[in-house]
């Protein structure tokens, strides 16, 4: 049983199995480098296995991460919860976050969470005591950890399989250590995966730029809610201790260096034109840190190969307009030692392990960071994408979905399905005139009369042109209909 984590200054004691690495060369079952979200969750899972793991990270902790947002949706809580970490998580001051809501323009979409194996919840709690729970997790589960420990070398036998790490303390002590596998959790810029030379695909540059501070005196409603409106992405939700993150993000080209006094400007005048109330709210209460600024490019790269793997960010990063790096993180950790527990126990063979692992990754996220690459380009929705979402409005069930979506919940594919699709339409302004061209899409989805071929392709060209993302996800799953 983990003791509860009320204090932000946790002792973190390393449980050491076998000989020290500095003492000569130590074999372990695995080495992890790096020791936050992604890898303290490997290394965690892989030692209550009962294998032996050494955790090293180049930081001492607590601290020394980059300020981030930290919302972990309802797929990161269940992990949270399974692992018996959640209650610490609750406990940290955090409240949970029950709805978020999408406003894009004149059309304000507020829904609940749907549930993922009974939870509905998500949490914002401060990263560094996240961070310490997790790495708590990992040593008491009796994984070895070694601070301000930076990788250097990868070790590899005559047929180029990673056998080992040949790294170094602060004081440039060297730390040599054997193991049959080497996971690189080492974060978007992993010296594993350079080491390796594992290709990126599947890249885009960075596609917005985002401010964002925290603010006291704010109301905790339970709700996140982000906006878009004339190409800005406005964002705020509950976090720890009282407090609330504000925000905004820009493309990339409309994005200004200025001064905190004139962000406050910027934000505030951003919210201005989306959300009033709330502007005034900020204008009434209290700013509590300075402005911070997030610019992150998207790839997915190879995450496996002989005697090594990737997992978090290492393996996969993403724009954090949808915050899904720590529940994706902690998805990664669970799949990849799920996939390679049964090798290290003799079961299974290690490369086909990693290769199955790496297939789960893609399958698992593939369609969300499509779906996160299209949201962060932070183009207006047009009158009939705008018809679509005030359609969800009426609808909870697609409400639900809509906001499911954005939580890494609901797979893209699954919510553009025709068949959920043709039930939104149901809902789509009744009785008014929603535009020849959702008429259009209406046929696409329910079935365009049989004799009138070119109204399909008519249909398939205007959602290519009209309808962003929606489209591309409506003409996949109408492939195959009729014309
Ligand atoms: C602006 C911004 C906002 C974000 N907001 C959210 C959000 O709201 N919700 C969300 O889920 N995600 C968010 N993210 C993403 C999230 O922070 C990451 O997805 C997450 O931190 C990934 O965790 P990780 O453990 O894989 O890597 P990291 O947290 O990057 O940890 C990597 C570790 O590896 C160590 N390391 C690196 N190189 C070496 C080496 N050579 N030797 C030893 N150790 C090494 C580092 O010291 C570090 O401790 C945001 C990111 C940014 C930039």
């Amino acid at each position: 049983m983990l003791p509860s984590f009320q204090s932000a200054k946790l002792p973190i004691r390393s449980t050491v199995r076998g000989r020290r690495p500095d003492m000569g060369v130590a074999m372990y079952d695995v080495i992890v480098v790096g020791a936050r979200v992604s890898g303290a969750a490997t290394a965690m899972l892989l030692s209550k296995a009962g294998h032996r793991v050494l955790l090293l990270d180049r930081a001492k902790f607590p601290g020394g991460k980059a300020a981030a947002t930290n919302l972990i949706h309802p797929p990161g809580i269940l992990r949270l919860r399974r692992w018996g970490l959640l209650d610490a998580v609750r406990a940290t001051g955090c409240p949970p976050i029950h709805s978020y809501g999408l406003q894009s323009g004149p059309v304000a979409l507020m829904a609940r969470l749907p549930a993922v194996d009974g939870v509905a919840e998500a949490y914002s709690p401060e990263r560094t005591k996240l961070d310490e729970i997790l790495l708590q997790g990992a040593v008491e589960a009796g994984a070895e950890l070694r601070e301000q420990v930076a990788l250097r070398e990868l070790l590899t036998d005559d047929h180029g399989t990673v056998i080992g790490v040949r790294a170094e303390t602060e004081d440039r002590t060297p730390v040599v250590a054997h193991a049959r596998l080497v996971v690189g959790a080492d974060g978007a810029n992993s010296t594993v995966a350079r080491l390796v030379g594992a290709e990126k695909y599947d890249t885009s540059p960075v596609l917005n730029k985002s401010h964002w501070s925290y603010w006291s005196g704010l109301p905790h409603d339970g709700r996140v809610r982000t906006y878009r409106h004339h190409h800005k992405h406005a964002f705020t939700w509950p976090t720890h201790d009282g407090l609330t993150i504000v925000g905004v993000a820009l493309p990339v080209k409309d994005f200004q260096a200025a001064p905190d006094e004139e962000r406050d400007k910027t934000v505030i005048a951003a919210f201005d034109e989306v959300d009033p109330d709330f502007a005034a709210r900020l204008r009434e209460t209290e700013r509590v840190d300075r402005w911070m600024t997030g610019a992150v490019p998207n790839f997915l790269r190879r995450s496996h190969g002989r005697g090594w793997a990737l997992v978090g960010d290492a393996g996969y990063t993403r724009d954090p307009i949808t915050a899904a790096g720590i529940t994706d993180a902690l998805r990664g950790a669970e799949l990849l030692a799920e996939a390679v527990e049964p090798a290290l126990s003799g079961d299974r063979d290690l490369n086909q392990a990693l290769a199955g692992y790496a297939r789960r990754r893609d399958a698992l996220v593939r369609g969300h960071y499509r779906y996160t690459r299209d949201h962060a380009m932070i183009a207006d929705h047009n009158r009939e994408e705008l018809e679509i979402i005030r359609a969800m409005t009426r609808s909870p069930e697609h409400g639900s979905g809509m906001v499911g979506m954005f939580a890494t919940i609901v797979p893209p594919a699954e919510f553009y399905a025709p068949a959920n699709i043709h039930a939104l339409f149901d809902h789509v302004t009744p009785g008014g005139d929603p535009g020849w061209k959702i008429r259009m899409v209406k046929w696409l989805v329910r079935g365009a009369p049989r004799h009138l071929p070119p109204v399909t392709r008519l249909a398939d060209r205007l959602i290519a042109a009209n309808l962003g993302s929606m489209g591309t996800y409506l003409l996949g799953g109408s492939a195959g209909r009729t014309a």
